[in-house]
């Protein structure tokens, strides 16, 4: 009969419900559902979340990391206020369930969708927080340096790298040494550029100590059993005082070599790009010069994005939307404006008066976006600087 469930039916939608209580991984209804790059990610999430528990038992030798209390929830940015007060790629919260604490990351699908995060790293990030965070009271947790946690939870991931050269990037005029000014043991005074840092100081101990000792501080960090000043002292046999000093150098030399004076070679062109008196078609030829030459530098995207942009202000709109289209494809997560970009291709659509695809860049733009200060309805919303924000809870 038509509409009457059948045994079947009622058990297996109960089965189905139990599963989903049971379920560390929720997906909130989003904008992109049904997308093939959505549901592409939907279907990777378990193996992204036993990914991350492999990486924690790796990198400290704890066989615990599988922790029930740790749920993962997939929702749209723009659906979460909280979201909008900063550019954040995650959240996470801890909240009680039925009695019990447990701890809620959140994925945010814009910044999977663009391409800008990669849920498998922002899964084992927040992981290394979350299990962090379990292991200790809070306010031990939140005693516990913001170089040491984030240092932790960069190396757990694998973002080290990327992370050093996306920030060298996004300071390009400050220079490498700006990057290096000193572990912040009171936790005070912590931003998005400490990041590199706080990674280069496990870095350091890994390079100067071995493996199997930085392997033992980060258990030790994360299981909660001594502080870092401890930690470290036991493993290497360092003071707290020689470590932050030593780490310092470390991290200096390691950030310089990484920049390899390459700033000193785009700094001319990117404020040539900056000048309205300056020759737009020397400036365009001086950037794709640069751009032959150092082609996977590690400002490579701020110098295509100049290029792309003293293309368009000399009327070289096809040039300049092919630049655009690179820095969506080839760097989407090392733009640091990565809504430039977007941006840059309705800008080409209306210099070239095609106000159809005007019309499509800017709904892809607002969709995208949500914090974009390129949006024309929520000009209010100020995205912060950065990335790899989220850890500022509780
Ligand atoms: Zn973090």
């Amino acid at each position: 009969m038509p509409g009457t469930p059948t045994l079947v039916t009622v058990l297996s939608m109960n089965l189905a419900w139990l599963v989903l209580l049971a379920l560390p991984i929720e997906f909130l209804p989003s904008k992109y559902d049904g997308m093939p790059r959505c549901e592409e990610i939907k279907a990777a999430a378990p193996a992204d979340r036993a990914a991350a528990v492999a990486a924690v038992r790796k990198c400290t030798g704890l066989d615990w990391a599988d922790r029930e209390e740790i749920r993962i929830r997939f929702q749209d940015a723009s659906s979460d206020p909280e979201a909008a007060k900063g550019a954040r790629m995650a959240l996470r919260r801890t909240e009680v369930l039925e009695g019990r604490e447990i701890v809620a990351i959140t994925l945010f699908w814009e910044y999977l969708m663009t391409g800008q995060a990669d849920a498998r790293e922002e899964i084992t990030h927040e992981y290394v927080h979350a299990v962090h965070r379990l292991n200790v009271p809070r306010e031990r947790y939140l005693a516990t340096p913001r170089w040491v946690r984030e240092g932790l939870a960069l190396h757990v991931a694998g973002q080290g790298p990327a992370r050093v050269r996306w920030i060298l990037q996004d300071r390009i005029e400050a220079g490498p040494d700006a990057l290096v000014d000193g572990l912040e043991p009171s936790g005070r005074g912590h931003d998005q550029r400490d990041y590199a840092e706080d990674w280069l100081a496990f870095r350091y101990i890994e390079e100067e100590h071995g493996a199997e000792r930085l392997r033992a501080v980060m258990r030790d960090l994360i299981a909660g059993r001594r502080d870092w000043q401890d930690a470290v002292r036991t493993h290497t046999g360092e003071d707290a005082e020689s470590f932050v000093g030593k780490a310092r150098s470390h991290a200096r030399g390691t950030v310089r070599a990484i920049e390899g004076g390459v700033r000193e070679e785009l700094l001319p062109w990117l404020s040539r790009a900056r000048d309205p008196a300056a020759d737009a078609g020397e400036t365009v030829t001086g950037l794709r010069e640069f751009l032959r030459r150092r082609p996977d530098a590690y400002c490579a995207p701020r110098a295509r994005l100049a290029l792309a942009e003293a293309e368009l202000a000399r009327g070289e709109v096809a040039a300049a939307r092919a630049g655009f289209l690179e820095l969506l494809s080839r760097y989407p997560e090392e733009v640091a404006d990565a809504d430039a970009a977007r941006f840059g291709l309705v800008r080409c659509a209306e210099a070239a008066g095609d106000s159809a695809a005007e019309a499509r860049e800017r709904a892809a733009l607002e969709r995208d976006y949500p914090l974009s200060r390129h949006r024309r309805d929520t000009g209010s919303v100020e995205p912060a600087a950065g990335r790899g924000g989220g850890d500022e809870e509780e």
